[in-house]
C-alpha cells in the first residue's frame, strides 16, 4: 500500500501535489493501492474545508485512490499502542515541566550543542509515577542501536540513538504527536513505501523506531523528494503564488500540463510532453535527482501550450468556456500568442466584448461597422474584405487597423484571413 498524507492546514502546495502524483504512479507500477490519509491531528492548524479541497484537487488531476482515512479516527489505536509501549517499558511517562525543558534547551543552545532530552523521567521509581497527579507526556525510549533508513533517492541514511532521542509520542492532552500517529498509521495501512518531501527525513527514523518498539518487523522503504526552489533559488513558500495548486488552476494551467511539469522536473523522461498515465510506463523513482529542483514558470507555460495544442477544437472550446467548435478553432489560432487558458479566454473575450476604438480610427471604424451590419454573408475573407472596401471606400491602414480592432478588439494578432472562417457566422454579433 502507498499513501498520500496531506495536512488540511492550507492551500495545497505544488510540492504536495508532486508527492501525490509520484505516489499514484508508483502505486500503479507496484500494483498496490493508494490511501489518502488526512493528517488532521493538529486541531489548531486545521482549516475547515481544506480536506475537501485536497480531495477535489486529486480528482481534477486524475489521482485515483482506494480510501480516505482521517487520522483523528485512529486516536483509539494510538492510545492503545502507547499503553502497550508503556507496559513493555519501551516508553515512559515524563513529568518534566515545559519550563524545565525550556531551560535545558537554552543551555544546549548556549553551549552550542544539539538539545537532547536528559532522561530525567526515564527510570522513575513506580511510586513516583503511579498516582502522580502532575500533567505528563509519554516519551518513547531512544533506541539502543542506530536506525537505518533505506531511501530510494538518497540511499542508505543512518541515525544514531542520540539523534533520535527519547521523543514525545503522546502530548499532555493525550493526543498523539505527528510522528507517533504517522508511524503507527503507516503500519496499520500496511504501507510498503513512503514517498514524501525531504523535510521529513529526520522524522523517518523516529517513525521506524516506533514500529520497531511495537514489534513490527516489516521494513518500510522511503523516498524523500528534494524540495522545489523558486526562481530566485529559495525554498518555494506560500508567498510564491505559483506554489499553490489552486492559483495555477485559476491562472489557466491545465491539470495535465501541471502534472507533466511536476513529473518532468528533476527527472530524465524519454520525452518532454506526456500524460500521467504514460509516465506510469517509464517513471523510475530511483532516478529522481537528489538535488533540489528549480521552478520555472516559462517552462510550465511552454508545456501548457503543448497540452493545449494536443486538444481537439471542441474540447479546447469547452475549456475556454464555450461549447462550439468554431471558438475552439479560434482558440487554436491564438495559441501562437497565448499560453494559458486565462490568456486564451481574454483573447476570445475581447472578440465578443464591446470594442474600445481609439480616436484615430473612430470614423473609419464606424463606417466599417455600418457596412458589415447590412452586408450579406460571405464565405471567404476575400469576398468579405472586397465588399467592405467597396462600400466604404477605405484603403490600407485606414481600413485594416479599424477592421482588426472591430473584429478582434486588438491592434495586433493573428491574420484576419485565418480567423475569418471561424468568425464569419458571428460577424454581426462581433461588430454590434
Ligand atoms: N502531513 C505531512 C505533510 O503534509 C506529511 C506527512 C507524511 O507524508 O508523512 O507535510
Amino acid at each position: 500500500m502507498l499513501r498520500f498524507a496531506p495536512s488540511p492546514t492550507g492551500d495545497m502546495h505544488i510540492g504536495n501535489l508532486r508527492v501525490a502524483l509520484f505516489n499514484y504512479i508508483v502505486a500503479q507500477q507496484k500494483h498496490e493501492g493508494l490511501v489518502v490519509r488526512i493528517e488532521d491531528t493538529d486541531k489548531e492548524r486545521n482549516i475547515k474545508g481544506k480536506d475537501k479541497e485536497i480531495l477535489e484537487i486529486l480528482e481534477i488531476f486524475g489521482i485515483k485512490y482506494q480510501e480516505v482515512i482521517y487520522q483523528s479516527k485512529n486516536f483509539k489505536f494510538h492510545s492503545m499502542m502507547a499503553l502497550d509501549l508503556l507496559h513493555n517499558k519501551k516508553a515512559f511517562n515524563c513529568f518534566c515541566s515545559p519550563q524545565t525543558l525550556e531551560l535545558s534547551r537554552e543551555k544546549a543552545k548556549k553551549e552550542k550543542r544539539p538539545y537532547r532530552y536528559d532522561g530525567a523521567c526515564e527510570n522513575l521509581p513506580a511510586e513516583l509515577t503511579i498516582d502522580n497527579q502532575n500533567p505528563f507526556v509519554v516519551r518513547l525510549k531512544k533506541p539502543l542501536h542506530n536506525v537505518i533508513i533505506n531511501d530510494l533517492i538518497k540511499g542508505k541514511i543512518e541515525f544514531t540513538p542520540d539523534e533520535i532521542d527519547s521523543f514525545i509520542i503522546m502530548r499532555q492532552d493525550k493526543t498523539p504527536t505527528y510522528n507517533f500517529a504517522c508511524g503507527v498509521d503507516d503500519m496499520l495501512s500496511d504501507v510498503s513505501l513512503v514517498i514524501r518531501g525531504e523535510d521529513h527525513v529526520s522524522n523517518s527514523p523516529k517513525q521506524a523506531a516506533i514500529r520497531e518498539a511495537l514489534g513490527y518487523t516489516k521494513e518500510i522503504q522511503y523516498a524523500h523528494l528534494p524540495i522545489i526552489l523558486n526562481e530566485l533559488g529559495k525554498k518555494m513558500s506560500k508567498r510564491d503564488n505559483a506554489s499553490s495548486v489552486k492559483w495555477m488552476l485559476e491562472e489557466g494551467f491545465l491539470p495535465s500540463a501541471i502534472a507533466n511539469y511536476l513529473i518532468l522536473i528533476g527527472n530524465a523522461p524519454p520525452q518532454e510532453i506526456f500524460t500521467l498515465e504514460e509516465a506510469v510506463g517509464w517513471f523510475d523513482i530511483t532516478k529522481i535527482s537528489k538535488a533540489p529542483v528549480r521552478f520555472d514558470l516559462d517552462k510550465l507555460k511552454f508545456i501548457n501550450r503543448e497540452h493545449l495544442k494536443l486538444m481537439d477544437s471542441k474540447e479546447l472550446s469547452r475549456y475556454v468556456g464555450f461549447a462550439d467548435e468554431d471558438i475552439g478553432n479560434i482558440a487554436k489560432i491564438y495559441l501562437d500568442e497565448a499560453q494559458t487558458l486565462k490568456e486564451l479566454r481574454d483573447k476570445i473575450g475581447s472578440i465578443f466584448d464591446e470594442k474600445v476604438i481609439p480616436d484615430d480610427f473612430f470614423k473609419p471604424a464606424a463606417l466599417i461597422r455600418e457596412s458589415i451590419k447590412i452586408a450579406p454573408h460571405f464565405e471567404t475573407f476575400d469576398e468579405f474584405k472586397n465588399h467592405i472596401v467597396n462600400s466604404t471606400g477605405l484603403r490600407g491602414k485606414n481600413f485594416f487597423k479599424p477592421l482588426r480592432l472591430l473584429l478582434t478588439g486588438s491592434e495586433h494578432g493573428p491574420e484576419l484571413s485565418d480567423l475569418y472562417p471561424y468568425l464569419k457566422n458571428y460577424i454581426k454579433e462581433i461588430v454590434k
